[in-house]
C-alpha cells in the first residue's frame, strides 16, 4: 500500500474511542503503521475493531497501557519500540474532561477530578512525550497534542479542564523550541471545538446545555467539529511537507475560536 505517510510508525494515545480512534484511522489511511492505545482490558474490544478497520490490519498493533501513570506511558513506547525500532509520529490525544467549579462545595469530588485531569492530561502527555525521545526518529518526526478551544475561549465551570489544556499548550511551544534540532521532530497542536464524542457525550447536560450558544454561533455551521475534521488536521500537520510547520495551536472549530 501506498500513502504520503508509508513506512512511518505512529503512537496514538487513548485511541479505543473518539478522536483518538479517528486520527489513528486517518494515520493508517495515509500508510502509516498506527499504535493504537487503550487504557484497560475492557477498552480491548473497541480498540481491535478500530484495528480491523484498517487498510492493512497486520502491520499495526494495540497497545494496553494507562497513560495517566509514568509507567503506562513506558510500556506504550516500549511496545512500540519492540515491535516497530522506532517512531516517527506521537498523538498525545488521551484525555478526559470533568467538570471543575472552583466554589464546588464537594471537595473530594473537586479533588478527584483535579488529580485525575492533571495524571491524564498533562502529566500523561509530558511522560508519554519524554518516554518517547529515545527511540524517535532523528528526521521528520512529529508531536501532536490534543488541546482545546477552551484554553482560548473560556467556557463557565470549565476552569480545572481549561487550566490543564492551558499548560498542554504551554508545554506545546516550550517543546517546539526545545526539540527540533536536537531530535529532528515539529511538535503543533490542536484546538478542536466541540466534538461530539462518548467522551462529550457522557459529560453532565448542563454542561452541554452551556456550550449550545457557542455550537449554534459557529460562524461556518451551527454545529459542533467532527472526530474526522480533528483527524484530517492531525494528519496534515503530520506530513513531511508540513516540516515548517512547528509551534502552532490550530484552531478546529468553523471559526467559533480565532486565534
Ligand atoms: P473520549 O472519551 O471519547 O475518548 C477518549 C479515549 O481515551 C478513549 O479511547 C479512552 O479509552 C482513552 N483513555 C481514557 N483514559 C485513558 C488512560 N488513562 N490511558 C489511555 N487511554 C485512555 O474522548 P474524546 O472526546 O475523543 O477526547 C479526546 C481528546 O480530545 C482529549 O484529550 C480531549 O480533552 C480532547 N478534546 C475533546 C473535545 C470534545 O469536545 N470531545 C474538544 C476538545 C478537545
Amino acid at each position: 500500500m501506498s500513502g504520503t505517510l508509508q513506512g512511518k510508525v505512529a503512537i496514538v494515545s487513548g485511541s479505543s474511542a473518539g478522536i483518538g480512534a479517528a486520527v489513528a484511522k486517518e494515520l493508517a489511511q495515509r500508510g502509516a503503521t498506527v499504535v493504537l492505545n487503550y487504557p484497560h482490558a475492557g477498552e480491548k474490544e473497541n480498540a481491535t475493531k478500530i484495528l480491523s478497520s484498517f487498510p492493512e490490519p497486520s502491520r499495526s498493533i494495540a497497545v494496553e497501557a494507562d497513560i495517566s501513570t509514568y509507567q503506562g506511558a513506558k510500556t506504550l513506547v516500549h511496545a512500540a519500540a519492540d515491535a516497530f525500532r522506532k517512531v516517527d509520529i506521537l498523538v498525545n490525544n488521551a484525555g478526559i474532561m470533568l467538570p471543575g467549579d472552583l466554589d464546588d462545595p464537594d471537595d473530594a469530588k473537586v479533588e478527584s477530578n483535579w488529580e485525575r485531569m492533571i495524571n491524564l492530561n498533562g502529566r500523561g502527555a509530558y511522560f508519554l512525550t519524554r518516554a518517547v525521545l529515545h527511540v524517535l526518529s532523528r528526521e521528520n518526526s512529529r508531536i501532536v497534542n490534543i488541546g482545546s478551544g477552551v484554553s482560548r475561549v473560556p467556557s463557565t465551570g470549565q476552569s480545572m479542564y481549561a487550566g490543564v489544556k492551558g499548560m498542554l499548550e504551554t508545554l506545546t511551544r516550550s517543546w517546539a523550541k526545545e526539540l527540533p534540532r536536537k531530535y529532528g521532530c515539529t511538535v503543533n497542536a490542536v484546538a478542536p471545538g466541540i466534538v461530539a464524542t462518548e467522551g462529550y457525550l457522557s459529560s453532565p447536560q448542563f454542561v452541554r446545555d452551556m456550550v449550545k450558544p457557542f455550537v449554534d454561533s459557529t460562524p461556518v455551521a451551527p454545529r459542533e467539529t467532527t472526530p474526522e475534521e480533528v483527524a484530517w488536521t492531525v494528519a496534515m500537520l503530520c506530513e513531511e511537507k508540513a516540516g515548517w510547520l512547528n509551534g502552532v495551536y490550530v484552531p478546529i472549530a468553523g471559526g467559533s475560536i480565532m486565534i
